[in-house]
This record gives C-alpha cells, structure tokens and sequence, in this order.
C-alpha cells in the first residue's frame, strides 16, 4: 500500500537509505533545503530512491551551505517505472525541458537522445537532462528516476540495438497502423519508443529503419504533431495497454 504525501518536500538521494543513517546532503540539495525551501533544524521531509524505497526523515544540521538529515521511518516501498525507453532527437531548449518533464511524469524508465539528420540542437546537455528528470521525479511522487543515457547517433545506436526490445517508431506518413493496436500485440516485450525532430526523419533514416526485423511502425492518427507532442501522446498511449496500473494502490 502506498501513503499519498501532501506537501511534504521530496529530494532524490543516490545514498543508501537506512533507518537511523545521517546523511550529508550534497551542496546543491543543502541550498535547495535551507535557503530556497528555507528549512530549519527538525523540519521533515521524505528522501527516496529506487533501491530502499522512501523515508520520513528530519534535518539535524541545517546551515547555509551544509545540512544533514536523519533517516526515521519508511513511507513507502520502492516502485520501479515500466521498462519503456524514449528515444527523442533533441530540439529548442524549452521544448527539451518539457519533453524530459513530462515524460518523468508519464513513468518514462530510460531516454535516449538521438542525434538525427535533422536534429537542429547544438548541444546536448544530458547532465541537466538528469537534473530536470530528478526534479520531476521529486515532485510526481515517483520512487525511481529515468536513466538518461548519453547522446547517441541514430545509426549507431540501431546498429547494437538489443534485438529483444521492439522499437516503435511513430512514423507521421502512415496510415491504418494505429498504435494501440500495435502497442497491445507486443505486450510483453521490452519496448522503446523513436520520436523525429522537428523536420522529421530522413528518407535515408526511414528506409534504415523499415528494413530492421525488431522495429515497427506506428501511428498517432492523421494530424501531425509537434515531436513533444508525439512523444507525450505515445507515452501515454503504452502506459495506458502495458503499463502495470496495479503497483502502488
Ligand atoms: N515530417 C514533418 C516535417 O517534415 O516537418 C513532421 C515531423 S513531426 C513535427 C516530428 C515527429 O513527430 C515525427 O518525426 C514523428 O516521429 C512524430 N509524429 C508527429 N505526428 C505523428 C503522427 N500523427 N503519428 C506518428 N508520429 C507522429
């Protein structure tokens, strides 16, 4: 059984929760704490992370650059988010904030940035992808965060696909394959979904992946999206056929 929190602050720590443990907060999480939050010594909050699950815990240091928290009792148990990958191609910065948001809203379990013929961002930055998916984690009451895997070129990265997870590429120009169909026909299988850029694949791309035996694709129906759009709409749409409604009630 799961406890709803309302409006207890939540930090994601990557260090082993155990009752009774004092755990130096690292500066940026201290900051957060004590000076935006604005929290002082005995103040509660919950901590959390995929291996023990989420703590009640209490501040017993709290200075501006330092604080520490002492673990008192276990809220909930870890819940691990399906095991869906998104593969998006980067694209303005706005765009890609909302795309990693919302995709930690909606259980996304890895993102692959993808570098396209068409992916128009410079630069992608995958240290503040993590931290973006952290703080949406922290605040959808998630008990993981997404994996944010380094950027990759898409023919490299089709090249050493794992064969057993089937790649849905949500492809604008198809017609009658819808994906819920599809999504429902390989439930039970690792899967991944590919979002294009904003200029969408290119011919060379999309004949790559049409010939590969573990991709397939499909339709979001007959408008075309923006690719945040897409990826949100997709997301949703596996969570609802494969996703595992039943952990946490
Ligand atoms: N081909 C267009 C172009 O040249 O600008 C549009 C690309 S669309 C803005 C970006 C991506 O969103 C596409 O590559 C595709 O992956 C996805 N997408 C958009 N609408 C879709 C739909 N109706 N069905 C499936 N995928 C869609």
């Amino acid at each position: 059984m799961s406890v709803r929190l309302k409006n207890k602050i939540r930090l994601y720590t990557d260090t082993s929760l155990i009752l009774g443990r004092i755990i130096e907060l690292n500066p940026q999480d201290s900051h957060y704490l004590c000076n935006v939050m604005r929290l002082t010594k005995g103040a509660a909050l919950n901590c959390f992370n995929a291996k023990d699950g989420e703590y009640e815990c209490q501040i017993v240091t709290a200075d501006k650059k330092h604080c520490s928290i002492r673990v008192d009792f276990r809220v909930n148990n870890s819940i691990l988010a399906p095991d869906i990958w998104l593969l998006f191609a980067p694209l303005k910065k706005d765009k890609t904030d909302f795309v990693i948001e919302k995709t930690t809203e909606l259980g996304v379990h890895t993102i692959v940035p993808i570098i396209t013929q068409n992916t128009i961002a410079e630069k992608v930055r995958t240290e503040r992808f993590s931290a973006q998916a952290k703080e949406a984690a922290e605040q959808c009451e998630r008990t993981d965060i997404p994996i944010i895997k380094e950027a990759v070129r898409l023919k490299d990265l089709l090249c050493a696909w794992p064969q057993e997870r089937r790649l849905f590429f949500l492809d604008e120009t198809l017609s009658g394959k819808d994906c819920l169909e599809l999504f429902n026909a390989y439930k039970n299988q690792p899967a991944a979904i590919l979002v294009g850029p904003e200029g969408g694949f290119s011919s060379e791309e999309k004949e790559l992946i049409d010939s590969l035996p573990f991709a397939c694709g499909v339709s979001l129906g007959p408008r075309i999206l923006r690719a945040e759009t897409a990826a949100c709409a997709a997301l949703s749409i596996w969570q609802a056929v494969c996703g595992d409604w039943s952990k946490g009630e």
